[in-house]
């Protein structure tokens, strides 16, 4: 069984698909820190994230994988780096790029092939698994988006303001809606939910519902 989980950035899709998959005791995947672990990779290098056939090359030899929970390059843990304001930014530039995007959909569907999974990012439904079982596009308002990321880096010790934390927000929306390949957007027969006013687990009660029958 594949559940597809897609959305923007604070929709809280990342902590919901975790705890759903934990529910469910099927695994979780986290595709966007696949695509943080090439941007992170394209930061270490010398190249400009904006250099497509550079990018593509250092996606194709970027051995990208998890192992546990931790997302790894090689054998390298980089879980908390690229976590970082710059990866993050990276990120979605990298992630226009299709060489990129086609290295890291076969790699999500060689995991979807390997068993049951629930999957999130932002074209899990509408691209990577088009036949899942169960989709779902998780929305939520742009201020109580930014200010559950601002939450959540104050936490780790961040000092940016709100303010600047929605601009960047706003920023990887827009980059990630209007690219060209795979631009973010509910599949066609996914279930739509605005989580501006669901806790964590009414969403997850309401998602486990649904696929629990
Ligand atoms: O979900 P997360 O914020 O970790 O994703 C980082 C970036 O990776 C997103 O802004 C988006 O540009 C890209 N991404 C993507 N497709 C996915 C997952 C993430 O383009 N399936």
């Amino acid at each position: 069984m594949i559940v597809t989980i897609d959305g923007p950035a604070g929709s809280g899709k990342s902590t919901v698909a975790r705890l759903l998959a934990e529910l469910l005791q099927v695994q979780f995947l986290d595709t966007g820190a696949m695509y943080r672990g090439i941007a992170l990779a394209v930061v270490r290098s010398d190249e400009s994230e904006t250099d497509a056939p550079a990018v593509g090359r250092i996606a194709e030899n970027t051995l990208i994988n998890f192992q546990g929970d931790a997302i790894c390059i090689g054998d390298e843990d980089v879980s908390e780096e690229i976590r970082t304001a710059e990866v993050t930014a990276v990120s979605s530039v990298i992630a226009t790029n299709p060489v990129v995007r086609n290295c890291l959909v076969q790699l999500q569907r060689n995991i979807g092939n390997e068993g049951s999974l629930v999957t999130e990012g932002r074209d899990q439904g509408s691209v990577v698994f088009p036949n899942a079982e169960f989709k779902f596009f998780l929305t939520a308002s742009v201020d109580a988006r930014a200010r559950r990321r601002h939450r959540e880096m104050v936490a780790k010790g961040s000092k940016l303001k709100l303010a600047t934390v929605r601009k960047q927000l706003r920023q990887r929306d827009q980059r990630d809606e209007n690219r060209e390949v795979a631009p973010m957007k509910p599949a066609e027969d996914a279930q739509v939910i605005d989580t501006s006013d669901l806790s964590i687990a009414e969403v997850v009660q309401k998602l486990a519902a649904i696929v629990t029958g």
